[in-house]
């Protein structure tokens, strides 16, 4: 079986690279160069000229707060070309696994967000990637939309490799702890891609939304206390509050995820974040 994948460079693209083997699959991956997601059509003749046997896009625009001033240029990439994408697909008959976010919840506490529950992006990026999960839908034919949150590697920029670098020039630290959210590894968002394109391919298991984040939920705070505990960094991690840090771009409160259709669905579990940061920790860490 062989997958096309649009991105190369990024957490999830890089382990779906490394994952494809493991799984008996080719993983053929498309950088910028390659395929660019400012252009739509690009991005559908790419599909059209593949050989492969399904396609995952693990590219987007991720830049939270840059995106309020550029929605326009994260419009095309979030949305327009995984239309785009999702139509090529649905013309060649080839299942499509697109990953989506938290972002496009408001965030309001309270249970963990169902694939159902009502969306209210609370800033241009989520808005942007609420609009490609309905163009993707949209286009009719067999797709999953993956909505996973907190994502974090070893190497790429993220939570846990920013907080393994402040720690070693600081250490007292200021952390977030009123908002909440399920840590998730970006190798395992791999292999779930990767299980539900083989999946989709046997006919087996449900298209739509489904969610797809690390367990147990925790705060950012919380968070960082973990990754200075596994890495035994002393660092003293004080809870502070949203309204204490503010960003150009609002972050949800609430960014658990009840994964419970991707377990019924693909038989896919919420993986152990803290099993993912040992390994990570062993693995870059002095
Ligand atoms: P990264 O930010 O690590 O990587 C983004 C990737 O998209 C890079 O490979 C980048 O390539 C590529 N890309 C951006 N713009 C273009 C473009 N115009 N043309 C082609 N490629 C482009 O993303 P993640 O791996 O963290 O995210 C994967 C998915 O998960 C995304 O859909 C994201 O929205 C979603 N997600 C991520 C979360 C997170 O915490 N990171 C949380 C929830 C969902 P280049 O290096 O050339 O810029």
């Amino acid at each position: 079986m062989k997958i096309l994948v649009f991105g190369e460079t990024g957490q999830v693209a890089r382990a779906l690279a490394v994952a494809g083997p493991a799984h008996g699959i080719t993983v053929h991956t498309l950088n910028r160069t390659q395929s660019d997601l400012s252009d739509p059509a690009a991005c559908a003749a790419a599909i059209m000229a593949t050989d492969a046997d399904a396609v995952i896009n693990a590219a987007a625009w991720t830049a939270v707060d840059a995106a309020e001033v550029q929605e326009d240029a994260a419009q095309i990439i979030n949305a327009d070309s995984p239309g785009a994408m999702a139509q090529a697909c649905a013309t060649r008959g080839l299942p499509f696994v697109h990953i989506s976010t938290d972002y496009v919840f408001d965030g309001t506490p309270g249970a963990p967000w169902t694939p159902a529950a009502p969306t209210g992006p609370l800033g241009a990026y989520g808005r942007t990637k609420l609009a490609g999960e309905r163009a993707v839908l949209d286009a009719g034919g067999t797709a999953v939309v993956l909505r996973t949150a907190w994502v974090f590697d070893g190497q790429g920029k993220n939570f846990v490799t920013t907080m393994l670098r402040l720690s070693e020039t600081r250490d007292a630290l200021n952390v977030v702890a009123d908002q909440t959210g399920g840590p998730t590894p970006a190798d395992a968002i791999a292999d779930a891609c990767l299980t539900i394109a083989q999946k989709l391919l046997d006919g087996i298991g449900q298209g739509g939304i489904h969610h797809f984040s690390g367990t147990p939920d925790v705060s950012w705070a919380d968070f960082a206390r973990a990754i200075f505990a596994t890495a035994g960094r002393v660092v003293t991690v004080t809870d502070i509050t949203t309204a204490d840090y503010p960003t150009t771009a609002a972050r949800p409160a609430n960014s658990r995820l009840d994964c419970s259709s991707l377990t019924a669905s693909f038989g896919i579990a919420r993986p152990d974040w803290q099993a993912a940061l040992d390994r990570i920790i062993t693995e870059t860490q002095p």
